[in-house]
């Protein structure tokens, strides 16, 4: 080791899902939505105004957090905004979990959280699922300096009932509790927004990756108390004022603008994945009850692996962790129904195949 390299941080990064190129594949490996962006929002590519480029952006994202504010019924002041949600999250690990206490999320996870929390040498203790991979709420009722949970929970797609997340929330007064939507929007049930009013150490993440098609464009944002978002500001003006580029802050509001679009793409992923559970119940597959863009799939008599190397071979892609518990799980993206239904065909064939009978 050279002597300069004792003093660099090093860490275990997070491992992002593919990104394959490939002009014919099938991807349902990252959770994308399968849908282009609203018709408003490439208008408003066409229209960017490419020589106030030279300027740079607003810092406080205005048109972005007007927006937002207007859609979700809070103030301007109750809206935070940044580069996907990822960067939100980071932003909000290195804000409010500044205790010695230990930050709290469940063990089967959004596995970026371990990351963050390592990255910022912030203590932190995981909550077990129980056996059918619910979050139990009761896990996150003891010291802690702040909690955070994907809801739906990430991979398993699995929701927390609005009561539950309530209680954890009530139990935990002197605690910010963080409470990650990517995936709400498919749920059917219940942004915790609507808990707003009555706590104020409460904060949502959501994103427009998923439900508003906009991965590639890489915006999240935050609600919660004027305090909270005051203190995330904080920490971002001391880091990047300029997080958030003019074409993802025009484009971010456009998306907004069109309501009704959101609403048709989001019901036709919500209708295809119930055609989807009946399928893959078909093929022998069992899941918990999906409430997001994602099936959490494992098949009784398949080794998960090797269906998993097996589908990317025929250019299909979908997401395998190789972790306890759940290395016998696909990952599984809902798709277009045309999608759907090639993985299907795929996994008909390769079910009934001997090789893959190993009885784990
Ligand atoms: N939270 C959860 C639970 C996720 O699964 C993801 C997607 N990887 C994110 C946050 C981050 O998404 P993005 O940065 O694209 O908004």
């Amino acid at each position: 080791m050279k002597n300069w390299e004792k003093n660099i941080r090093r860490v275990i990064p997070y491992t992002p899902g593919e990104q394959p190129n490939c002009p014919d594949m099938i991807k349902l490996n990252t959770n994308e939505n399968p849908y282009p962006p609203a018709p408003g929002v490439e208008k408003a590519w066409g229209e960017l105004d490419v020589p106030s480029l030279r300027l740079y952006p607003d810092p406080a994202c205005s048109l972005l957090v007007n927006a937002l504010a207007k859609r979700c019924g809070v103030g301007e002041d109750q809206v935070f905004v940044g580069v996907g949600s990822d960067d939100v999250l980071a932003m909000c690990f290195q804000t409010f979990f500044n205790s010695k206490k230990p930050v709290l999320f469940p063990d089967i996870s959004y596995s970026f959280y371990p990351v963050w929390a390592e990255l910022f040498g912030i203590p932190y203790e995981t909550t077990a699922l129980d056996e059918e991979f619910r979050i139990v709420k009761e896990e996150f009722y003891r010291e802690n300096g702040g909690i955070i949970f994907p809801n739906p929970n990430a991979p398993t797609s699995l929701l927390l009932e609005q009561r539950d997340v309530e209680e954890i929330i009530a139990h935990n007064p002197d605690s910010i509790v963080i409470v990650d939507e990517a995936y709400i929007d498919f749920a059917g049930a219940p942004s915790a927004m609507k808990l707003l009013e009555k706590y104020d150490n409460l904060l949502v993440v959501q994103t427009f990756s998923k439900s508003r098609s906009l991965c590639g464009m890489r915006v999240g944002f935050a609600v919660g108390s004027p305090r909270l978002i005051r203190y995330l500001n904080d920490v971002k003006y001391s880091f990047n004022s300029y997080t958030m580029s003019l074409p993802a802050l025009t484009l971010g509001a456009a998306a907004v603008a069109d309501e009704a679009y959101f609403q048709e793409t989001t019901r036709k992923i919500c209708a295809t994945r119930e055609r989807s559970k009946e399928a893959l119940r078909k093929l022998g597959f069992v899941f918990p009850e999906p409430a997001a863009n994602f099936i959490f799939a494992s098949h009784p008599k398949c080794d998960a692996k090797a269906l998993f190397e097996a589908l990317k071979e025929r250019r299909i892609f979908v997401r395998y962790f190789d972790k306890p518990r759940i290395n016998q799980y696909l990952r599984i993206t809902i798709g277009t129904d045309a999608q759907m239904e090639a993985l299907f065909g795929a996994l008909e064939e390769l079910v009934s195949k001997p090789v893959f009978e190993n009885g784990y």
